[in-house]
């Protein structure tokens, strides 16, 4: 299938994709994604030489999606498990909802961490999300409904995108394949209206687990509405318990569909939109970041697309960027824009090649942040002071929606120097995004809604949370400045938050519920921790160094002694993470303090990270 003949380059039946896989067992399956495997030069036993390629072509082609090679190098790393699973287990489906994602372990070999996202799992889910579909959708369209898959580098994601795909086609619906591509991408596919390229689609599923260890991956769920919320996530979970269930008591067998499969280079759609939006932006002018120096570090996740289809395209130079090859086992660094380690690895590249801007991705694209020509780092805080600063040019008075644990200083740079208004909401990106969208829906216009965790959406796009994207919106600045005669490089968006004041100490400290303690008294760890949160609420009240935020949507918020601290519960965790932000270390401790006062009582709450940082 070398030429790519139109936009679809492949288009199989899936009955006949069943029948290949048949030939190959699970053990070879397991082989192909094991983490060890990156060390074993040969994978022995007779189902790998069937293939006629070796393991470490496997690994590469899982890695790039086999470049749409040919069916056969396809399906042979998705061994269907029909007639090999002997039993299955049974499966606490709703253990696998973290919020409006669903994450699980994908790969066997970490102590203590089973394999959960196996493939009749996963075949189950990708079938309940097809029925949520066809109850959503039936009654307004007359055409078979079709669902885009895509994946990032993950070395499970083969595996994953076969079983989501058997899944879906067994609820007789399309599967369109795109292999390596980003999350936002996926949203994307069901906006598009292009039938060369089967868009747009009525569902989207992205495979990641965004930055977390290379053993675990999860689902993402789109339509042209947006991301799916929580509840929608366990409607779809309690639908595949009960597709589960049915493996179950009638054996894990794969049936014949009549749905085909199809593979579209969807990225490609994807990335010229992104060259087009920063072209318009800079006056039509075909090549605006013409010898501009920009790296990206994609940290081998799905995000080395941004070097060469989006900024070579805009005429910017990309020599020195780094772990663009998508790695599952992510050797480098964690693709997580605010990890230190990873931010280091950008920040180093730049200042090492001297280049204008650095650009960072997660694994799945959704979050980003960038370093000036300096070094000087623009993600949390920073990045949103950023972002505020072009959204307010362009909306003067708009509000800006961002997570709770950002910053007194942000506040005062959005209100104070922007003329904007901050509403500083709950963790979690989905809250934000959705909280921005009520506000409009009120009559309070927001045009942005963003997280420290870089994850950020604007109106104007949908309100998609694309860290590419909001690198678009950066790099507009920098051609719109060159096209306009106003300087060159970074300097035009340090410069835009040159006054957003920055505490000199932040600390995060994570007090764990232990939810075994007979302190719970037989309560959920949430319960626990709000009782929690009111104690401390009370306590606060009566002391008169400290005054309790205003205006405040998650757990407990205080300022004093310069600074701010919160406390909240973890969303999805038996964790209070307590954020403390002060003039100096010295008032930290005095605001940490205060907090281990009032929490002192509660037995099952672990606050050895709080008693060692107030230590004297
Ligand atoms: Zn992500």
């Amino acid at each position: 299938m070398a030429a790519m003949s139109g936009k679809i380059v492949q288009n199989v039946f899936i009955a006949q994709f069943y029948q290949q896989n048949r030939q190959f067992g699970t053990q070879y399956q397991r082989d192909s994604c094991a983490p060890y495997m990156r060390t074993l030069p040969h994978l022995n036993g007779g189902k790998l030489a069937r293939t006629g390629i070796s393991s470490m072509q496997v690994r590469d082609l899982s890695k790039y999606q086999s470049g749409f090679v040919n069916l056969l190098t396809v399906n042979c790393n998705a061994a269907s498990s029909a007639t090999t699973v002997p039993s299955l287990d049974k499966v606490d489906f709703l253990k696998l909802q973290n919020g409006s994602d669903i994450r699980g372990v994908a790969v066997a070999g970490v102590e203590g961490e089973p394999v959960s996202l196996t493939e009749p799992v996963t075949e189950a889910i990708a079938a309940a999300f097809a029925a949520w579909l066809l109850d959503k959708k039936k009654a307004d369209t007359s055409r078979q409904l079709r669902v885009s898959i895509g994946h990032d580098s993950r070395i499970s994601a083969q595996l994953l995108q076969d079983a989501v795909s058997r899944g879906i086609a067994s609820a007789g619906l399309d599967v369109v394949q795109y292999g390596l591509a980003s999350t936002p991408a996926m949203f994307n596919s069901t906006l598009t209206k292009d039938d060369a390229f089967l868009c747009p689609v009525d569902g989207a599923i992205m495979i990641t687990a965004s930055h977390l260890p290379y053993n675990r991956n999860g689902f993402k769920f789109f339509t042209n509405a947006g991301g799916l919320g929580k509840t929608d996530i366990k409607d779809i979970l309690e639908r595949a318990a009960n597709i589960y269930s049915i493996f179950l008591a009638e054996g894990y067998s794969v049936k014949k569909a009549s749905a085909s499969l199809k593979k579209v280079d969807y990225m490609s759609v994807y990335t010229s939109d992104l060259v087009k939006a920063v072209r318009k932006a800079a006056g039509n002018i075909e090549k605006p970041l013409d010898g501009f120096h920009i790296i990206v570090d994609a940290g081998n996740g799905a995000g080395g697309f941004f070097a060469a289809k989006v900024l070579e395209h805009l005429g910017a130079i990309t020599a020195g960027s780094q772990f663009l090859e998508p790695d599952g086992m992510f050797p480098n660094h964690i693709p997580n824009p605010e990890d230190k380690a990873a931010m280091k690895a950008i920040t180093q590249a730049v200042l090492d090649n001297k280049a204008d801007l650095g650009i960072i991705f997660d694994t799945d694209v959704d979050r980003s942040a960038a370093v000036d020509s300096t070094g000087r780092e623009l993600n949390r805080n920073r990045l949103i002071a950023l972002m505020s600063a072009i959204v307010l040019e362009e909306h003067p008075g708009t509000t800006i929606v961002t997570d709770s644990v950002t910053s007194d200083g942000l506040t005062s740079f959005i209100e104070k120097k922007l003329g904007g208004k901050h509403h500083r909401f709950k963790r979690g990106y989905k809250n934000v995004i959705d909280e921005a969208i009520r506000l409009n829906s009120v009559g309070k216009e927001s045009h942005l809604a963003i997280e420290t965790s870089g994850h950020g959406a604007l109106k104007e796009n949908h309100w998609l949370d694309d860290g590419a994207y909001l690198m678009v919106k950066l790099l507009n600045k920098l051609a719109s400045a060159r096209a306009s005669g106003r300087g060159d490089g970074s300097k035009v968006l340090t410069d835009l938050v040159d006054s957003l004041e920055e505490p000199a100490f932040a600390v995060e400290l994570r007090l764990k519920i232990n939810q075994s303690h007979p302190d719970l008294k037989g309560g959920s760890f949430r319960d626990y921790g709000e009782v929690v949160l009111k104690h401390l609420d009370n306590h606060i009240a009566s002391d008169p160094k400290l005054q309790k935020a205003p205006v405040n949507y998650e757990g407990v918020r205080v300022s004093g002694y310069g600074g701010w601290f919160l406390l909240r519960l973890s969303l999805h965790d038996p964790v209070l993470p307590l954020n403390i932000e002060t003039p100096s270390h010295e008032d930290a401790v005095k605001l940490g303090l205060e907090v281990a006062a009032a929490v002192k009582e509660f037995q099952a709450l672990d606050t050895s990270a709080l008693d060692k940082f107030v230590q004297p």
